[in-house]
């Protein structure tokens, strides 16, 4: 596992050993380029090992539709090479009026156009998909078999080790400190262990990208932001019994589903912030509680085990800012997820290694542009649970 020394030197360097940052390392090292993580707790520590394990390509736009199409490609490719879990169990939205319906119809729509095979179905044949629904109020659902989920523990570990078997260093409770720049390029990263020298820096350290930018001493405004979302996990039933990943945007911004152990997993809209703050609350508890309950009334018989919390990196309009810094040779930022950066991972890496190696890339990054928010392009907003 992670290298314990920080080198003297690497080619690229990357800020944050989370799924993003081990998953761009792994790409870029499979590639033979020589890269160093640097992460300040361990691997996984962020927002990572807190995440809800989703993995969808229902979203409403083109480039992330695109984008999430090849990612759940790589899922399923590195899944089987590498041997960790991501079950294609399936994205269910549940729709109560016809404004929703008319919402899912224009996203379907997009998801097929590029061959995402999301499908309008009834209540009744969501409820064969899951039993224990009640469907009383549910008009109809938004439905692609094809979506998913992985466990981010197993997941980020086995990209950690093919990274550092294709020869990536992972260097863990080390944190950057600051910038060494000379002339407008950089020349190395200040560590609490020392200076590492290196010319291409990329940060991934989502909920943390803005203090990293400002290290780096960038003018640019890239608006990220800290917020504390919350999740549960319920004692185990029997298993099989909820296989998708259920939202219910009617019923409070709701997600859950069932984990590997037999556990519901899930949360809710709840937000707060911006803050670094991680104690979980107790409105986050009863709003939980009754959110799920309207969704799945049998799951008040069920205890919860244990809450916590995580950050959703946000942006004002919910993409991440992904791509290529100029005033400074070579600063890449990949970060501001905003609650999904675990599923857009694997084809995150494939973009930021491509534009390292080749100047360019097929997914079309330009949506995820940093400078749009200088600019006033905001997208339209990403579709994001909880
Ligand atoms: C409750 C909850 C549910 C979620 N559910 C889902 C879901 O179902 N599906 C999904 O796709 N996403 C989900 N997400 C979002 C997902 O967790 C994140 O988008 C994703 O983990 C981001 O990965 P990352 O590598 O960019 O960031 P992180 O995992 O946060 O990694 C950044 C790393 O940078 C390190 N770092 C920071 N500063 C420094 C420094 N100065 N020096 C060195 N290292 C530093 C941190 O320690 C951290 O490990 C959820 C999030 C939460 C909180």
């Amino acid at each position: 596992m992670p290298t314990k020394e920080l080198p003297e030197m690497s080619e690229i360097t990357i800020i944050g050993g989370g799924i993003v940052g081990v998953t761009i390392a792994h790409e870029l090292a499979k590639r033979g380029e020589e890269v160093t993580v640097i992460e300040k707790r361990f691997i996984g520590s962020g927002s990572t090992f807190r995440c809800g394990t989703g993995i969808r390509q229902q979203f409403n736009d083109e480039a992330n539709v695109q984008v999430m199409k090849r990612s759940v490609e790589l899922w399923k490719k590195y899944s089987e090479e590498y041997g960790f879990s991501f079950e294609q169990t399936g994205y269910l939205f549940l729709l109560y009026d016809d404004d929703e319906v008319e919402e899912f119809r224009r996203n379907i729509a997009i998801q097929n156009r590029f061959g995402v095979p999301t499908r309008l179905i009834t209540p009744e044949e969501a409820k064969e998909i899951v039993p224990l629904l009640d469907i009383s109020e549910v008009i109809a659902a938004s439905w692609n078999p094809t979506d998913g989920k992985a466990d981010p523990f197993h997941a980020t570990a086995k990209f950690a080790i093919k990274a550092e078997e294709f020869g990536a260093k992972l260097v863990e409770y080390t944190e950057v400190k600051d910038f060494v720049i000379e002339n407008g390029e950089i020349k190395g990263l200040k560590t609490n262990r020392g200076t590492i020298k290196t010319g291409i820096v990329v940060n991934a350290t989502n909920a943390w990208a803005k203090l990293i930018n400002a290290m780096a001493g960038i003018s640019v405004r890239i608006p990220i932001e800290p917020y504390k979302h919350q999740a549960v996990i319920t004692q185990p039933i029997r298993k099989g019994a909820i296989k998708p990943m259920v939202i219910s945007f009617k019923y409070g911004h709701a997600y859950l589903t069932q984990t590997s152990h037999g556990g519901v997993v899930g949360g809710v809209g709840y937000e707060l912030g911006p803050t670094y703050d991680l104690n979980p609350t107790y409105e986050f508890m009863r709003e939980v509680s009754y959110y799920f309950t309207k969704i799945i009334p049998a799951l008040r018989e069920l205890l919860i085990l244990r809450t916590w919390a995580g950050y959703y990196a946000k942006t004002p309009d919910s993409n991440p800012a992904i791509g290529k810094i100029e005033e400074l040779s070579d600063y890449y930022i990949a970060a501001g997820f905003s609650g999904h950066g675990f599923m857009m991972a694997p084809a995150v890496a494939e973009m930021v290694a491509d534009l390292i190696t080749k100047g360019r890339t097929d997914l079309p990054v330009e949506w995820y542009d940093p400078y749009r928010f200088e600019r006033g392009e905001l997208r339209g907003e990403a579709l994001q649970m909880g």
